[in-house]
């Protein structure tokens, strides 16, 4: 709402993302029309979204705004869709809920894009339990979500409202447990890092297991150490793979099922499909939380390589 996204625009959204993502379009009544993967990062393919933009600017039916997934931690080509999107003056917003802390070019996650949204949810890198931030260098589009976001409330001496608002802000004791965490963030990143160099060293080795690539530049904070199961070359898929590991009592889950091919969003646009897809058949989540251990990772492949026939 704060870029001027209106029910019935059009706005374009990574397939390969958590589904809040595309719900945020629906809440405003637009329609989001989603943009395939590139294979290596896996986040949104800057062709397939500058080629879509184009065909689109030609029949003039341009969308409202570009939504790019900052994915699992890593950092997307903020620089290069924002430029992008630039030629055709739609806004960017860069959902870096999963970023807070990893950076790219020395440009922090959530610095891309006319926006950006950080989340505090439970199960990411700082957690308030619940709620988030918008982040924004344009005082107008902060002056407006933080309008919408404490019930619109027009500056009079009684309590005056033009225009429908929320209750979207972050609460002051939520602030402060957020905030205490910052000071650790970067340990936690170095955690994680360690982590995820394990799971490399060990299954990086055996052919068919691969891993989201970083590209130069990136900095990530490694939220979730994600790999890809070649079926061909490792003879095992992830529903094998995350019975064996629930049967140890292994928390690990597939990778995130894009959201073409959700009910939810049944008969959107699509533009590409066949990469998010296949990440979704091929992908794995692992444990990824600072304190585990090299015996706890070596454990975890263990379990993992003992599937191959
Ligand atoms: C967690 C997450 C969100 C949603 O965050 P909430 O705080 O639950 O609203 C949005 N996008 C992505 C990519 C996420 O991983």
């Amino acid at each position: 709402m704060a870029v001027g996204v209106q029910p019935g625009d059009d706005v374009l959204v990574s397939s390969l993302t958590f589904a809040a993502s595309a719900f945020t379009v629906t809440y405003v009544g637009a329609r989001p029309c989603f943009i395939d993967s590139e294979p290596g990062s896996w986040h949104i393919d800057p062709d397939l979204l500058e080629r879509e933009l184009d065909e689109r600017a030609r029949a003039g039916r341009l969308p409202a705004a570009v939504i790019s997934v900052d994915l699992y931690g890593s950092v997307a080509d903020g620089p290069r869709l924002m430029q992008i999107c630039a030629t055709y003056d739609v806004p960017l917003i860069e959902d870096a809920a999963e970023a807070i802390g990893a950076s790219r070019d020395g440009t922090p996650a959530g610095r891309f894009g006319r926006v950006a949204v950080l989340s505090f949810n439970g199960n990411k890198m700082v957690t308030t339990s619940g709620g988030g931030a918008l982040v924004s260098d344009d005082p107008t589009v902060v002056a407006r979500a933080r309008h919408l976001a404490t019930q619109a409330r027009n500056p009079a001496p009684w309590y005056e409202h033009d225009e429908v608002g929320y209750n979207y802000r972050l609460s002051n004791l939520s602030a402060a447990v957020g905030r205490g965490q910052l000071r650790t963030l970067a340990e936690r990143i170095e955690g994680r890092r360690r982590v995820r160099s394990a799971y490399e060293r060990r299954l990086g080795s055996v052919g068919g297991f691969t891993f989201q690539e970083i590209p130069d530049g990136v900095v990530p904070n490694h939220w979730l150490t994600t790999v890809r199961i070649d079926p061909d070359l490792t003879g095992t898929v992830p529903t094998e793979v995350l019975a064996a590991l629930h049967e140890r009592r292994i928390e690990a889950r597939h990778g995130f099922k894009p959201m073409h091919l959700q009910p939810v969003f049944a008969g959107a646009p699509m533009v590409g499909g066949d990469v998010a897809a296949d990440l979704f058949a091929t992908t794995v989540s692992l444990p990824s939380g600072s304190r585990l251990t090299d015996d706890d990772v070596g454990e975890i492949c263990d379990v993992i390589l003992a599937c191959r026939p």
